[in-house]
């Protein structure tokens, strides 16, 4: 597929990562004018979505010598949010009724994701664009005025190569390298411990008493997947009620914060329970890592916040060659890519303008200024929600929403390159499924009027 038209600027790009979010951003600069080079450092698309049964050797990831696996998924897990408002906005995650291999449900298990995007892959001859098994080992600017990047990168047969670019757009994934929460007497304590990130199956677990720390959405799958075959599991959580049993499963309890594990095995969590437990599966989160990125101080990252970024995206000193795609959570993610992606593209051909250098960093202060005010640690810097539900910015006024509101956000980046904004259905529906948790919440009936105004609009992109 030749790129389009056009007498704006054709610049020479460098992709990293071929993701939900790499995919995209190859997709959208391509048909802004741009030639792309993509690097993907797995065999195939698709990022976190390619499921492996494979984990780390070191079941915490903490040695910094060790093989990456890059997947966080387990064996058992479905989307947490309906199909209609993951997908992409021209593509839309519809169900493929005759094909056996695919699973119809509204919250797909993770193959049905990982099968959308090979076939979004196919239907945009994204491949084309790709180098796979090839790892980018060092982005570094190749000229004084960080006008150009030099990408060094080795391929699976040890070949290393390096190219220069007029720009690179980082979409490399932030749910790989774990945080761990701090536990005074955890180096002493004699039981085995995991990382969500290598948490695949329950089966090491069976017959044992186990406790999951974190209440979100995988300590929350994964500590009922491990009930199932576990003696007892018992989840730490910020928000947790004391030893509160759960209705559903009569071996899964609820704690608060765990305030100190000891020697003798046990586990004294805040409300002076204690557990005598095997096992801690650490469903704490992630950190931003970006391990092949020299910048001379120009990008930090300090307690998971990524900066200085002007709007998530464009480190100031460094833009436009440099950006990030993908790096707000807690927000619709693959619409996100797109429209951040978008504006990217539209930026290196010239036909959108950043503001000065100074106007955005000035921007950056101003929020780095307002998160501080409102007394939001840095590591929440990426974070968009709405506040009313999240209980750690409940106690935001409504004009303060603003901060950190997801369509506020997209709708911000949408409008900068000229595409719609994010649709009714799409953010109503992610608003819903969001603060659904119960134990069923992926079966539960849905207002289908939703669903239908979502179909209405995938009616123009399906063929
Ligand atoms: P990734 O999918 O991680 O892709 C990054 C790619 O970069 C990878 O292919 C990697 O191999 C490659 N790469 C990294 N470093 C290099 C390098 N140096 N050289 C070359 N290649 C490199 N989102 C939803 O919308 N719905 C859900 O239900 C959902 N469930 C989730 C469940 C879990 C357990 C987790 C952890 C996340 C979930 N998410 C979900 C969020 C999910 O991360 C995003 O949907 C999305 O898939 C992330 O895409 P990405 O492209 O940013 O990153």
């Amino acid at each position: 597929m030749s790129p389009p038209h056009n007498s704006l600027n054709s610049r020479h790009v460098a992709v990293i990562g071929a993701g939900a979010a790499g995919l995209v951003a190859a997709r959208e600069l391509r048909r802004e004018g741009h030639t792309v080079t993509a690097f993907e450092r797995q065999k195939q698309v698709g990022g976190l979505w390619v499921y492996t049964p494979s984990v780390e050797r070191d079941l915490l990831s903490l040695e910094p010598d060790r093989t990456i696996v890059h997947s966080s998924i387990y064996e058992s897990l479905r989307t947490n949010l309906p199909r209609e408002c993951m997908g992409y906005r021209d593509f839309p995650f519809v169900t493929r009724p005759g094909d056996e291999s695919r699973d119809p449900r509204r919250y797909p298990n993770h193959s049905e994701v990982m099968m959308y995007l090979q076939d979004f892959a196919n239907e945009f001859e994204i491949e084309e664009m790709i180098l796979f098994e090839t790892e980018v080992l060092r982005v570094e600017p190749a000229a004084v005025d960080n006008r150009k990047w030099r990408v060094q990168f080795r391929n699976s047969r040890g070949v290393s190569g390096e190219d220069i670019f007029d720009a690179v757009v980082v979409c490399n994934g932030h749910f790989t390298e774990p945080r761990l929460a701090h536990i005074p007497g955890i180096d002493l304590w004699p039981g085995k411990q995991i990382h969500s990130h290598n948490y695949r199956v329950p089966d090491p677990f069976k017959d044992q008493v186990v406790i999951v720390i974190g209440n979100q959405s995988s300590g929350r799958d994964i500590s009922k997947d491990i009930a199932t075959l576990a003696k007892e599991v018992h989840i730490a959580s910020k928000s947790g009620a004391n030893g509160k049993k759960s209705s559903r499963y009569s071996n899964l309890h609820i704690h608060p914060t765990i305030e100190r594990a000891k020697e003798d095995g046990s586990v004294v969590f805040q409300d002076g329970i204690v557990v005598y437990a095997d096992a801690i599966v650490h469903c704490t989160g992630y950190k931003y890592c970006f391990p092949f990125l020299e910048t001379n101080g120009h990008v930090t990252v300090q307690d998971n916040r990524v900066g200085p970024l002007y709007k998530h995206v464009f480190p100031p000193g460094l833009a436009p060659g440099l950006s990030f795609i993908g790096l707000p959570t807690m927000a619709l993610q693959f619409i996100m890519f797109e429209i951040q992606s978008k504006w990217v593209a539209s930026v290196l051909s010239g036909r959108v303008k950043l503001p000065s250098e100074e106007k955005m960093m000035e921007d950056v202060m101003a929020f780095y200024e307002k998160l501080e005010s409102l007394d939001i640690p840095k590591r929440f810097t990426h974070f968009l929600t709405d506040p009313h539900w999240t209980p750690m910015f409940q106690n935001l006024k409504p004009h303060e929403a603003v901060l950190i509101s997801q369509s506020d956000y997209f709708n911000w980046v949408a409008e900068q390159c000229g595409c719609p904004s994010i649709e009714h259905w799409r953010e109503k529906q992610y608003n819903i499924a969001i603060k659904k948790t119960g134990d069923t919440y992926r079966d539960d009936q849905w207002d289908d009027q939703l669903i239908e105004e979502a179909y209405r609009d995938f009616a123009k992109f399906i063929k």
